[in-house]
């Protein structure tokens, strides 16, 4: 056996391809997350297949990413856009799928890594079958996010139920922070195992423009002070607390004060309804000449809107992780972000950015206002902010806490099943 063969995994990321144009579908943190540990895994000799289910007749089955790198599209339900909260009664086709995509291609992945609950309930179908190990990452949490909604959805239960399986079933749990961890712990379950393994940007992406060359791509003037934010919009990513905030700001009224909301649509998607309320807001506050909207913007493009920003704002209502913030960190641009979950871990408060309590318009407006009121200081908080991730949140860096980690449960298992005659699959 050769060491690609060895070292084989199943990425399953049911609801977030890794293989379409971030910016484009309805596409955001956990698909980035994916589809750079994928690649970075096969840098460091891993055989990685990633798994998703196929949501258009037109998406190619098998993308190849990289000699030892694919996405492979299953089908569950109709091939079509399905909200995630709809996909739970697929998942049985879709593991039905998977195994026959292994019985046709003579493989059993003896180790496999999800992500988000719908995925783990896959997992653990195939522990259950043939003794998969399980690595889960949660990407969000459903007891964390429904004391943040005001209505629950019907599948609220059965997630709640899978999140507590996979974290007393996995091998390990990774949570991208402490803060995730602690969360597990204290609304989850006491039991299973946690490692915390951040999530990963890209360094060289992020960070390539100066502020100079990123203003003159965009055409923004050099006296600009510049206000952005990029991502999904949804009520939860707190975008409302942010306009406000512009709205409260001293700078208000100046010709060269600008907010950019990246992000957003394409018409007829549930994030379209939360783009036209801050329109809205946008319009009632009077910032419309000021403000932005780019729509959804490439990855490619990203480092340009964050290089050219004098400050990135990350409103929250709660973020697990927060990919944005290191992407902006990243881009030597500070953060003003809400004082919850992985942002805690990310922002370290008056030394790369600011924190405020979440949805606090006033504690925004005054963070927004200090950084881009004393350009000296911003200057030395984007610095910081780009050693930090330099430091702590590199995919290479993150790709190789994941392999070490792969390796030791595999390790695991082989000394295990060599102590128990014969190995029983469990579920
Ligand atoms: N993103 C993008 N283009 C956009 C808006 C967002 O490429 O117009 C990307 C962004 O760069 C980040 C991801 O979408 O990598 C959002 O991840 P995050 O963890 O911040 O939030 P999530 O969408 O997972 O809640």
């Amino acid at each position: 056996m050769n060491l690609a063969t060895e070292q084989r995994i199943a990425l399953i990321s049911v609801h977030g391809d890794p293989a379409i144009e971030i910016g484009k579908e309805e596409a955001g943190g956990q698909n980035v997350y994916v589809r750079h540990v994928g690649e970075a895994l096969a840098e460091l000799g891993w055989q990685v297949d990633m798994f998703t289910r196929k949501v258009n007749v037109k998406q190619k089955d098998i993308v190849e990413h990289s000699p030892n790198c694919r996405t492979i599209r299953l089908k569950a339900g109709n091939v079509d856009f399905v909200p995630r909260d709809n996909i739970f009664g697929h998942l049985p086709e879709f593991v039905d799928n998977f195994l026959k995509f292994q019985e046709d291609n003579g493989i059993i992945y003896s180790l496999i890594h999800t992500n988000y609950w719908l995925s783990s309930w896959v997992g653990m179908q195939l522990k259950q079958k043939q003794g998969s190990n399980l690595v889960h990452t949660y990407h969000s949490l459903g007891a964390v996010k429904y004391n943040t909604v005001k209505t629950v959805p019907l599948i609220a239960s059965t997630r709640l139920g899978v999140e507590k399986q996979i974290l007393e079933t996995a091998q390990t749990i990774v949570a991208t922070s402490p803060q995730e961890q602690e969360h597990m712990r204290s609304l989850v379950s006491t039991k299973g195992n946690i490692d915390i393994i951040p999530c990963g940007t890209d360094i060289e992406r992020f960070g390539c423009v100066d502020r100079k060359a990123a203003r003159a791509e965009l055409g923004i003037p050099s006296e600009t002070k510049l206000v952005l934010y990029v991502g999904r919009f949804d009520q939860r990513k707190g975008i409302e607390t942010l306009v406000r905030a512009v709205g409260q700001s001293k700078l208000l009224g100046r010709e060269d004060f600008k907010l950019i909301i990246c992000g957003g649509s394409r018409p007829g998607h549930s994030d379209g309804k939360e783009r036209d309320r801050i329109e809205k807001i946008v319009a009632e506050l009077g910032i419309t000449q000021m403000t932005e909207f780019p729509g959804r913007v490439s990855q490619k493009d990203l480092p340009f809107y964050y290089g050219a920003a004098d400050v990135c704002v990350v409103p929250s209502h709660y973020e697990p992780f927060g990919l944005v913030a290191i992407e902006a960190m990243a881009s030597f641009t500070p953060v003003v972000a809400s004082d919850v979950g992985g942002l805690q871990f990310t922002v370290v408060n008056e030394e790369t950015g600011l924190l405020a309590p979440p949805q606090d318009v006033p504690a925004f407006a005054n963070a927004i206002d200090r950084i881009l009121m004393d350009a000296q200081w911003a200057e030395e908080l984007g610095q910081a902010a780009r050693k930090r991730v330099e430091k702590k949140f590199s995919w290479d860096g993150v790709a190789m806490q994941l392999s070490e980690l792969y390796k030791s449960l595999s390790q695991q298992s082989v000394e295990q099943s060599s102590l128990e005659q014969p190995m029983v699959a469990n579920s």
